[in-house]
C-alpha cells in the first residue's frame, strides 16, 4: 500500500488529535502504510524515532485529549533547503510519498514549497548517493493534503478551522465565570482574547458572554472610542446592569493602526467612571482542554477526506486543503488558499480593514 505520513506543526489546537486519528484509521482501512511524524517539520528532518508506522490502536484514547499527542513544533532547518533534503530522504527511506500536514498557513507554505522542489531534491539525493536511482522514479511524485488547525480562524477558503469551537467554550466559560463575581462586586472586567490579527474569537465570545464591548482589529476604534465607551458602559449601568463586560482582540487597534490594549481599556474606565474594574487575560487556558464535539468531528471529517483526496490523486493534482463549505468537506487549492489568507494579512497592514473582511469572506 501507499505510505502516508501525518504531522502536525506550527500552533497547537484542540481537534487535532481527531484528525490524526482520522488519518491513520482511514489509511489503514484503505490499505496504506501510515506513519506519524513526531514535533513536526522537526521530526521529518531528524528522522530516525521521530518517524514511526501507526497502528490502529496507536490512535485509540486520544479523541477527547486537548493539544497534539505526536507533538507540534517551529523548525527552522525546515526553512533551508538542506533541513528539506534531509527530509526528503527520510521520506523515501520508508516509502511515503504522501503528507498530511495539520497546521496554519505558515506549515502549508512549508508543505506546498517542499513539493515544488520535491523532484529536484531528489535528483541531489541520487547524486550525493543518497538514493537509489531506482528509489528516485518509484517516489517521484509527493502528494499532500492540508488540514488547517489553528484556534483563530484566520485562515481564508474554510468557514471553520480545527480548534476554533473549543477555543470557543474555553472562553464563554470564562466569561461566565467572571461575570458571577462581577456581579457581586459592581466591578467592570475587561477580558483579552486571543486570535492574533483576527478578531473571530473576540466577537463571537462577546456575542454569547453579552459583553457590552468590544474591540477587534477588522474594526478599528474611531478617535471618539474612550466617549463611546463610557457613554455605553454608564447607560448599562443607569438601567440597572450591576457589572459590565468588555471584550478586547489581542490584535485591537484603533484607526491610526496602534494598538488597544486593557490597560489602555482600564485607564479610561477608571478615570473616567471610577468604576472598580479588573482585567483578565485568557492566555493559554484558550489553547487548552478538551475538544469540543464540533472540533472532534471536524477533525475527524477532515481526516478521513484528506486520506480521500491523497488516493484519488495523479500527477497533475495540485495539493488541497480540506476545508468546511457550509456542512460539507470540500478540497480547495492548497496555494490558493494562502495566497488569499496572505493578501488579508497585508490588507490589515496596509490598513486596508474593509478589503480584509472582504477578501476573508470571499473565500
Ligand atoms: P503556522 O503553521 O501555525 O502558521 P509557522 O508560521 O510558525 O506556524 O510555521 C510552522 C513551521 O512551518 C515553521 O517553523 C517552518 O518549519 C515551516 N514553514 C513556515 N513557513 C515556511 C516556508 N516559507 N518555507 C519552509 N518552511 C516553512
Amino acid at each position: 500500500g501507499k505510505g502516508i505520513a501525518v504531522f502536525t506543526s506550527g500552533g497547537d489546537s484542540q481537534g487535532m488529535n481527531a484528525a490524526v486519528r482520522a488519518v491513520v484509521r482511514m489509511g489503514i482501512y484503505l490499505g496504506c502504510k501510515v506513519y506519524f511524524i513526531r514535533e513536526g517539520y522537526q521530526g521529518m528532518v531528524d528522522g530516525g524515532e521521530h518517524i514511526i508506522e501507526a497502528n490502529w490502536s496507536s490512535v485509540s484514547s486520544i479523541i477527547h485529549k486537548g493539544g497534539t499527542i505526536i507533538g507540534s513544533a517551529r523548525c527552522q532547518d525546515f526553512r533551508e533547503r538542506q533541513g528539506r533534503l534531509k527530509a526528503a530522504k527520510n521520506l523515501v527511506d520508508k516509502g511515503i510519498t504522501n503528507l498530511v500536514v495539520i497546521g496554519g498557513d505558515g506549515s502549508l507554505t512549508g508543505a506546498d514549497l517542499f513539493r515544488q522542489e520535491w523532484s529536484s531534491l531528489l535528483e541531489e539525493l541520487v547524486k550525493n548517493k543518497e538514493i537509489t536511482p531506482e528509489q528516485k522514479e518509484k517516489y517521484r511524485i509527493l502528494q499532500i493534503a492540508g488540514l488547517v488547525g489553528s484556534i483563530d480562524n484566520d485562515f481564508c477558503g474554510t468557514d471553520m478551522t480545527i480548534g476554533t469551537d473549543s477555543a470557543l467554550h474555553r472562553i464563554i466559560e470564562a466569561i461566565d465565570a467572571i461575570v458571577s463575581t462581577a456581579y457581586s462586586h459592581q466591578r467592570t472586567f475587561i477580558m483579552e482574547v486571543m486570535g492574533r490579527h483576527c478578531g473571530y474569537l473576540a466577537l463571537v465570545a462577546a456575542l454569547t458572554g453579552e459583553a457590552d464591548f468590544v474591540f477587534i482589529p477588522e474594526w478599528p476604534a474611531d478617535s471618539n472610542w474612550k466617549d463611546v465607551l463610557c457613554k455605553k458602559l454608564m447607560q448599562e449601568r443607569t438601567a440597572g446592569q450591576r457589572l459590565n463586560i468588555i471584550i478586547v482582540a489581542e490584535g485591537a487597534i484603533d484607526r491610526n493602526g496602534e494598538p488597544i490594549t486593557a490597560e489602555m481599556i482600564k485607564k479610561v474606565v477608571v478615570d473616567n467612571l471610577h468604576q472598580d474594574t479588573r482585567i483578565t487575560v485568557l492566555g493559554h487556558v484558550q489553547r487548552g482542554g478538551r475538544p469540543s464535539a464540533f472540533d472532534r468531528i471536524l477533525g475527524s471529517r477532515m481526516g478521513a477526506e484528506a486520506v480521500m483526496a491523497l488516493m484519488e490523486a495523479d500527477e497533475k493534482t495540485e495539493p488541497c486543503v480540506i476545508s468546511l463549505d457550509g456542512n460539507q468537506a470540500v478540497r480547495v487549492p492548497l496555494m490558493q488558499c494562502v495566497k488569499q489568507t496572505k493578501a488579508v494579512a497585508q490588507a490589515m497592514a496596509d490598513k486596508q480593514w474593509e478589503k480584509a473582511v472582504q477578501l476573508r469572506g470571499k473565500s
